[in-house]
């Protein structure tokens, strides 16, 4: 290949996953663990990015302090109690607003209104619309009333024929179906794979 050229498209505005984002439930361990010095597990994040000290304050709220360009990033761990599923969210260390995720970017975690990452709704559509197109195929395939039609964790392999199609038609609708959740699911894990907390 000569030198300069390029394969593949190039990026031309920023995407959110040009940044690597740590969600917050990979904190939610650290909820119960004893106080004290971590690292998170990531080969994406630096140094600085990685090692947490967690403290708790005087009414047991719990928060972690990354040191990141010699400046304390201060997170707090704060548990939904609302909900039934006690969601954890995590603070933004500059706006402080609760958030299911933050960005890591050169020299600090941030959210991503802070950040300013406009395109970021723009990036997360392809995901989604390819997550509507395969619900909307399941439910003409199955119906709507299918047990789970549209729980994507659910998988069709084994769901039945409706009785009116033939075979041959039904394994091509499905295999549709299967086809576009192999694209479907690479797309999700990229934003949830590699950062685990080692404890
Ligand atoms: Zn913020």
């Amino acid at each position: 290949m000569p030198k300069g050229y390029h394969c593949g498209r190039t990026q031309t505005r920023p995407y959110t996953t040009e940044y690597h984002r740590i969600n917050a439930r990979l904190f939610k361990s650290l909820l119960t663990t004893a106080l004290g010095s971590y690292s998170l597990n990531s080969e994406h994040l630096s140094n600085e990015h990685k090692k947490l000290v967690l403290s708790e304050n005087e009414n047991g709220v719990r928060y972690v302090i990354f040191t990141i360009n010699d400046k304390p990033h201060r997170i707090v761990l704060k548990l939904d109690n609302r909900s039934v599923s006690n969601k954890l969210y995590i603070t933004c260390p500059y706006c402080r607003k609760l958030r299911q995720s933050l960005f890591a970017i050169k020299k600090a975690y941030s959210c991503r209104e802070c950040i300013g990452l406009h395109y970021a709704s723009q990036s997360e559509r392809p995901q989604e619309r390819l997550m509507r197109r395969i619900r909307k195929l399941r439910v003409e395939l199955f119906g709507h009333d299918y047990p789970g039609v549209s729980n994507m964790f659910e998988q069709i392999g084994y769901w039945p024929k409706p009785k009116w199609m033939r075979w041959t038609t039904f394994y091509m609708k499905r295999d549709k179906i299967n086809e576009l959740e192999e694209q479907y699911w690479p797309m999700v894990d990229a934003k949830i794979e590699s950062v685990n907390l080692l404890l």
